[in-house]
């Protein structure tokens, strides 16, 4: 359970130096003004996080997953990387940590540029939405990290899910879609159904994908 792995008190309390040793080369040297700017929540095996990468060497980003040994396996491929790619590699972490709980100890306010939520776990039953990582109540913390003019990126091949995510965030006061020409602008749009593990294994199912792609605003009273 949750209780056995350690949770920053505060997003100041973040190690930075640990996770991005090339652009933090000591805790005592601390560059304050470089920060996380993307998140990908329930990154799994980690595919999307070492897409962007190259794509976006100078962004910080990290990958929060709940499961041990899958957060173990992301950290070694991007060890593995690092040696095996000098200088490339050094922007993408990952943490074990359950993100419906504890997205405030690691972001703040305003803090993020992108977030990303692709393939999450569909819990089918009535009861158990609650449980999903998009719900109206959870865009609200949502919506305190990313800066204005945000985006936040959803993936599912099941529909029932890809229509609910779609609908909070329709319903929310700080979020709105996305024009088909901004997606169509927008690189990293194109890698939501193949960069990663899931979207690969829907792919090769020949599975239909359902995305949903809204920007953080500020909410008209
Ligand atoms: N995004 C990846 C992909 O597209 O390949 C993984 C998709 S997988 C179906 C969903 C992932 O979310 C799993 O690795 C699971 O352990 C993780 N997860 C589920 N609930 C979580 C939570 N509360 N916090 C962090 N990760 C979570």
């Amino acid at each position: 359970s949750d209780a056995h792995f350690p949770v920053p008190v505060s997003p100041s309390h973040v190690e930075y130096s640990l996770h991005y040793p090339h652009f933090f080369p000591s805790s005592d040297q601390m560059n304050d003004s470089k920060k996380i700017q993307f998140a990908d929540i329930g990154c799994g095996f980690g595919g999307l996080l070492i897409s962007l990468s190259t794509l976006f060497p100078e962004t910080l980003m990290i990958g929060m997953e709940l499961r041990d040994k899958v957060s173990e396996y992301v950290k070694e491929r991007i060890s593995a990387l690092r040696v095996s790619n000098p200088g490339q590699y050094q922007n993408i972490s990952v943490v074990r940590t359950n993100s419906m709980k504890y997205i405030p100890n690691y972001l703040e306010k305003g803090q993020l540029t992108k977030m990303f939520f692709l393939f999450p776990d569909p819990h089918f039953k009535e009861k158990n939405h609650r449980r999903r990582v998009i719900s109206p109540h959870l865009l609200d913390e949502y919506a305190y990290v990313l800066g204005i003019g945000g985006i936040i990126y959803t993936i599912t091949d099941v529909e029932e899910l890809g229509d609910w995510m779609k609908s909070c965030l329709e319903s929310h006061p700080m979020f709105e879609p996305l024009t088909e020409e901004e997606l169509e602008a927008d690189p990293v749009v194109k890698l939501l159904s193949c960069a990663t593990e899931e979207g690969q294994k829907v792919a090769r199912n020949g599975g239909q994908t359902f995305q949903a792609v809204f920007r953080r605003i500020v909410p008209t009273s």
